[in-house]
């Protein structure tokens, strides 16, 4: 066992975006960060189709040149037989282009101070009254970075978390998405159905010329709802070939209860910070970045990490966004239960009230925050008796009576 010299102020566990940020930051402060990434290089494929809000964007003054393209419509198809377009006049959000997103995030990084290690898994974390120890696989060789606080920022599913003691998200859903040719597909397309996505949604994104990113989330059995789904857009000559390799991923639909402890913090997807109704998580896990990096610079300087401090991190991003992952979760408990004929009759209420023109010209339609649209829908005078009809769960109705409203 190797022993890495250096006492670092922080190691940051993954080398995705979120964690990039947080080290970002954190340089930019005056401290001496690390990031430790299991994979080979950076630049590798994600599972992750990239879509980001233009508030995203102009936030974190994220470049044109890691964006494929911008968008501000898109067609959603119902479970049976009825679609509905929505649009805005001014672009809504961006795909960017998730490698070289990642990799550009990590030079910036890099660029600032901050040492980056790949084919650096790391296998445990230990705290203790002076520092926290990491123990590190390098390509066969273990190895032990020490540092004044970890940030574990390791995506979905990292067992890290359980080896922290604290307790995983407990609500999540699969994915899988390939990259395809099309002919010509220029708009963004969802599709709603138990039979394409069970629970959740798929999608069509163009991306470059040419080419497109299909894929979906749901609750079930993802690679063969999306093997059916390439060959359902092959036969309707929306793309050319449904036979490519797949990537597979997950996301939490819930946070984690408790994102702290003695000398760490939890960031990004892996503390759960995505919003619950469409898996979206670079966004969020951003803002909780620099939430994080806000705390641990109060922390550090006056030399105080344990949890009981580090706790203002979770009081901090709760105060922004719990709100949002509340009120989507439940909304989507929801849309779950709704069934395809409930969903098939949304769809035409919702043309044919006028509701999604209210939507659309609606201020609070954002793309990040669906609080408050969640609201308006669930309070509609047509939808309420949609809703009704349901016969929800008592503690269903009453989470959404006092989330929603509040
Ligand atoms: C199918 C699908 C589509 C999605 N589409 C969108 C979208 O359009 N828009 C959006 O905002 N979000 C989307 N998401 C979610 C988004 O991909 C994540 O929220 C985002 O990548 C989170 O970034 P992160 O830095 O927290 O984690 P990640 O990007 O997952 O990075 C974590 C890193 O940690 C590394 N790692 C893991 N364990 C270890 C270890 N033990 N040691 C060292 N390194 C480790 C991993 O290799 C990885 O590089 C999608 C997710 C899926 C599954």
């Amino acid at each position: 066992m190797t022993s890495i010299k250096n006492l670092y102020d922080v190691a940051v566990i993954g080398g995705g975006p979120v964690s990039s940020q947080v080290a970002y930051k954190l340089a930019g402060m005056g401290y001496h960060a690390i990031v430790l990434e299991k994979k080979e290089k950076l630049t590798g494929p994600v599972c992750c189709t990239g879509i980001v809000s233009r508030e995203c964007i102009g936030t974190f003054s994220i470049p044109d040149s890691v964006i494929h393209r911008w968008v501000n419509s898109a067609r959603l198809f119902s479970p049976i037989a009825k679609s509905l377009h929505v649009w805005r006049d001014a672009p809504q959000a961006a795909i960017l282009n998730r490698p070289a997103f990642n990799a550009f995030w990590a030079n910036r990084a890099q660029s600032a101070g901050v040492e980056y290690r790949i084919a650096s898994e790391v296998r445990s974390i230990k705290q203790s009254k002076k520092t926290a120890l990491v123990d590190v696989v390098h390509r066969g060789e273990h190895l032990t970075v020490q540092a004044r606080v970890v940030v574990l920022a390791t995506g979905f599913g990292s067992w890290l978390v359980d080896g922290l003691g604290l307790k995983g998200a407990g609500d999540f859903v699969m994915g899988a998405q390939a990259e395809v040719e099309t002919n010509n597909i220029d708009e963004v397309e969802v599709y709603f159905g138990s039979k394409i996505a069970p629970s959740f949604f798929a999608w069509l994104v163009p991306t470059v010329k040419g080419k497109a990113l299909v894929g979906l989330l749901s609750r079930r059995n993802p690679p063969a709802y999306l093997r059916s789904l390439l060959a359902r857009l092959v036969a309707e000559g929306k793309i050319i070939s449904g036979d490519i390799p797949f990537t597979y991923g997950g996301v939490p639909l819930r946070p984690l209860p408790k994102t702290y402890g003695d000398r760490m913090l939890v960031v990004g997807t892996t503390a759960g910070q995505v919003k619950p109704l469409t898996g979206g998580g670079i966004y969020f896990g951003l803002l909780c970045a620099d939430i994080a990096a806000n705390t641990l610079n109060r922390c550090l300087s006056i030399d105080d990490l344990s949890a009981d401090k580090l706790a203002s991190y979770q009081r901090s991003w709760k105060r922004r966004l719990g709100r949002e992952l509340r009120t989507g979760y439940w909304a989507r408990r929801v849309f779950e239960k709704l069934g395809d004929r409930r969903l098939d009759h949304l769809f035409g209420l919702m043309e044919s009230s006028g509701l999604i023109d209210e939507l659309r010209q609606a201020e609070e339609l954002s793309f990040d925050w669906h609080a408050d649209v969640v609201s308006r829908i669930f309070n509609h005078r047509l939808l309420i008796k949609v809703f009704r009809s349901m016969k929800l769960p008592f503690h269903l109705e009453e989470r959404l009576r006092k989330g929603l409203k509040t």
